[in-house]
């Protein structure tokens, strides 16, 4: 795809910026949609799975950075943060957040739109990277976008615990993930030895997701080693 066509999505409250870059990136070709509030925003990247995510980080129903977090649950669409927040750590963290790339505000338009070509360059590498933000198997679907989980049509709700290693597993569905690497990841790099808390929390998502939860059928330990999430069972 050339940069020209490409779609960004716009996460951002102040009106004046917004006008701004609808006129700046009209003018330059790209179909920009917009979004006020971060609940929006993620609910238009699941569906309209643009090229290019623009996020402002002081947002009127969230923070920037977890809205970096939650996109990255299910995309590795780049992310360019315009803030008014020009610290090294204001940009260190919304890198390991999950940005690509910071832009302090103001800023000028050609940098402005050099950052979306490289971003963009970048994200062109990458392309074969899944972005479907939802996913179903048996009667239970997931939308990571807006952190919906139903079985048989009825609202699920998963403790954040639970949500982080449920999603872990959705993203890696029908690979083992090890004990190590969940614990690391939801709990971090002092937790890798904790296998216990994820039976515990294993047993709590099943409980909430699986028909029998003693003989789970998408919930799979595989022992000494981790789990993983299966999510093609048949019958029989
Ligand atoms: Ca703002």
């Amino acid at each position: 795809m050339t940069s020209n066509q490409a779609k960004i999505l716009l996460v951002e409250d102040e009106q004046q910026i917004r006008r701004y870059l609808r006129v700046t990136l009209g003018t330059n070709g790209y179909k920009l949609i917009e979004a006020e509030r971060g609940e929006e925003g993620l609910a238009i990247a699941g569906t309209e799975k643009p090229d290019l995510v623009i996020l402002d980080l002081g947002l009127p129903d969230m923070d920037g950075l977890d809205f970096a977090k939650r996109l990255r649950e299910w995309t590795s669409t780049p992310i360019l943060v315009l803030s008014a927040r020009g610290q090294e750590e204001d940009k260190i963290s919304a890198l390991d957040a999950g940005a690509d790339d910071y832009l302090t505000k103001p800023f000028g338009t050609g940098e402005l739109l050099a950052r979306i070509r490289v971003a963009l360059r970048h994200a062109d590498r990458g392309s074969n990277d899944s972005t479907d933000s939802s996913f179903s198997f048996g009667n239970i679907s997931v939308d990571l976008a807006k952190r919906i989980i139903t079985k048989a049509g009825e609202e699920v709700h998963l403790t954040p615990i639970e949500y982080k290693l449920f999603v872990i597993l959705v993203k890696h569905a029908g690979k083992v993930i090890t004990q190590r690497q969940l614990l690391r990841e939801v709990w971090g790099q002092g937790y890798s030895e904790e296998n216990h808390y994820l039976r515990v929390y294993m047993g709590q998502i099943r409980h909430k997701l699986e028909d029998d939860p003693a003989r789970p059928k998408y919930i799979i330990t595989e022992p000494g080693v981790g789990y993983r999430l299966r999510p093609d069972h048949t019958e029989g």
